[in-house]
């Protein structure tokens, strides 16, 4: 069994999986209009830093080989687990997509009408969609054998996470005040109880 292989189509088929369950609610959220934008000059920067990790940097390894000095072996169980990861990651996408529905944007945007979302996925996390992202970035260092195009996704992402998730929040708290004040006080970020 060529697990290389392998672990390169289960990652492309995740890949286009997750471009399936986008494609949907990206239609029907272009279609509520934008109230309010928040934004900040630097999410052009994080964005495409994500979109370099997480899918860019990992297919020219998958489609070229490049980089090839940073291969390594992987097997079944590095495979299974990394599968797993992305599965589970595509589940919340889905989740989170019908919760949010037409409320959700990619970047930082509040629509007309926006309400704030605190059921369903919603009552477990705070940002359960940067969730479903984490666990996107996770998996590649288990489906990929070439470090460079593993490791890039939780560089990418993390980039962007990290640069703007308090800025939502206080865009959040500016639009829904006390309402989002105590949605914060009762969840964590992206994992239940923990963080
Ligand atoms: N951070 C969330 C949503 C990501 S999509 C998550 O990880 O699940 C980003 C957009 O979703 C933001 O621009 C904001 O308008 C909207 N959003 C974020 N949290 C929301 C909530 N609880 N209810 C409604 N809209 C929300």
């Amino acid at each position: 069994m060529d697990w290389e292989l392998t672990g390169k189509i289960i990652w492309g088929l995740c890949v286009v999986a997750w471009g399936i369950i986008r494609f949907r609610p990206n239609i029907k959220a272009r279609k509520t209009k934008i109230a309010t934008t928040k934004r900040p000059p630097i999410e052009r920067f994080s964005m495409f830093a994500s979109q370099l990790g997480l899918g860019i940097v990992p297919a020219i390894w998958v489609f070229t080989g490049f980089p090839k000095a940073f291969d390594h072996a992987i097997g079944p169980a590095s495979i299974a687990i990394g599968t797993a990861l992305f599965l589970f990651s595509l589940y919340l996408f889905r989740k989170t997509h019908k919760a949010l529905g037409k409320m959700w944007s990619h970047s930082l945007d509040l629509r007309e009408n926006h309400k704030l979302v605190t059921k369903g996925i919603y009552q477990k996390v705070r940002h359960p969609m940067y969730s479903a992202f984490w666990l996107w970035a996770v998996s590649p260092p288990f489906l990929l054998a070439n470090w460079v195009a593993g490791l890039a996704g939780i560089v990418g992402f993390g980039t962007l996470y990290f640069l703007r998730v308090g800025q939502e929040e206080a865009m959040m708290e500016a639009e829904f005040g006390e309402e989002y004040r105590q949605y914060k006080a009762r969840t964590k970020r992206i994992i239940p109880g923990i963080y």
